[in-house]
């Protein structure tokens, strides 16, 4: 039986799960206060389809993005692409395991890489550095991408104020479906997860298209990778890249708002000593380019899992996004949990096992 589905937001998972439930022959409407797809953290992030090189200190995270990465890459072949040098490095002094610790735990997680040791060019001060297979997302062409795929189904500038959801009805702003997955980073409701905002600034630099993409783990430390444009990088850090931290969505969006160029200014000097203590050619080859602001949604005191979870609540499903490659993950919970809810009723039945098993004969 196909079921009407109301999605709150287009951003990646919202786009994902509308396409995915498409396919699958539900009626599905997606609603974005935006005007285009991919508008918010969705389209103003790192663009880095993770593998999980990032995650050492989280292994739920690490294995949703090992497969998501493989899965991503099979479904949606066109939205990313090789990063010819993509280096993880561990700075010796400053992060929070050592080189050796680092390797084991990837090895351990079937996550692979090789080692990089053509470190003088370009790093400093390192314990060691390995070489990924990580890609770039191409945010552009997902854009064109999902405007065109959900083209029929997708109500653009239109913001979902109201929903409400009782035995087997529910709406949005009125209308009715069967379901209502709300996608919206927990920007139109937190659902259960126990969440808070984070306003964040990343920093645009251009390059030579050979510069690597580097990023300094575990810890907080920096990074600097590359965009859809091989010029464009952007430079990210765990320290100074956050602008406060939030419980209430008003809140944050209103110190996005009062950003000034004294405070990217400030930021941009902070970030950049920061990345020059083992990228020292860092000033010779990246010039700065602008800045971009954005928001992530965060789980309270679990700084260090970025896994998707997905809580139902009668009709309506709250999708807690971790990556943009786990974003498979939300799809499967919720046709795992629409599949539970219309499955086959228990039927009381004997206990047969007996009859199924044969008495050896032995004494024949
Ligand atoms: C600085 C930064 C760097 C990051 N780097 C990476 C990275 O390199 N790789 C990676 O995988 N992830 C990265 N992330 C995380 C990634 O951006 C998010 O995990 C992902 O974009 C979340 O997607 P989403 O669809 O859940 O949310 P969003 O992209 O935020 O989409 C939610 C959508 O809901 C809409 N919406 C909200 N309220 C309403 C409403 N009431 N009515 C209608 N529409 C509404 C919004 O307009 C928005 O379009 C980064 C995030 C940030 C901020």
């Amino acid at each position: 039986m196909p079921f009407k589905v109301g999605i709150i937001g287009a951003g990646w998972y919202g786009c994902h799960l509308a396409s995915s439930l498409l396919s699958l022959g539900f009626e599905v409407t997606v609603f974005e206060r935006r005007l285009r797809v991919l508008d918010e953290a969705s389209g103003h992030n790192q663009f880095r389809l993770h593998l999980g090189f990032h995650y050492a200190r989280h292994h739920g995270t690490r294995q949703q993005s090992r497969d998501g990465f493989l899965r991503f890459i099979e479904r949606y072949p066109d939205l990313s692409a090789p990063v010819p040098t993509n280096i993880y490095a561990v700075p010796r002094n400053e992060s929070l395991i050592d080189f050796h610790t680092y390797k084991m735990i990837m090895a351990s997680s079937g996550i692979d890489f090789a080692e990089y040791n053509d470190n003088a060019e370009w790093l400093h001060d390192i314990d060691g550095a390995v070489l990924t297979a990580e890609r770039v997302l191409m945010i552009s062409r997902a854009r064109h991408f999902f405007s065109k795929r959900l083209e029929n189904v997708l109500r653009l500038g239109e913001e979902v104020t109201c929903i409400s959801y009782n035995g087997r009805n529910a709406s949005v702003n009125g209308e009715c479906f069967d379901y209502i997955i709300d996608a919206s980073w927990g920007k139109f409701s937190k659902g259960a997860a126990d969440t808070f905002f984070e306003p964040t600034l990343l920093l645009y630099y251009e390059a030579s298209a050979d510069a690597p993409a580097v990023t300094l783990v575990d810890g907080p430390l920096s990074s600097v990778y590359p965009t859809e444009d091989p010029h464009i990088f952007t430079l990210s850090s765990v320290t100074h890249t956050p602008l406060g931290n939030f419980l209430d969505v008003r809140s944050a969006e209103k110190a996005l708002d009062q950003v000034t160029s004294a405070l990217v200014n400030e930021k941009r000097e902070l970030m950049e000593l920061q990345i020059l203590k083992n990228v020292p050619r860092f000033g010779d080859v990246f010039r700065f380019a602008g800045a971009q602001l954005s928001m992530k949604t965060k789980l309270n005191g679990r700084a260090d899992d970025r896994s998707c979870y997905v809580n139902q609540t009668e009709r309506l499903f709250s999708v807690m996004s971790g990556k943009i490659d786990t974003v498979f993950h939300a799809t499967e919970r919720i046709l795992s949990m629409i599949e539970a809810e219309h499955s086959q009723p228990y039927v009381e039945t004997a206990n047969r096992l007996r009859d199924d098993i044969l008495m050896p004969e032995f004494d024949k």
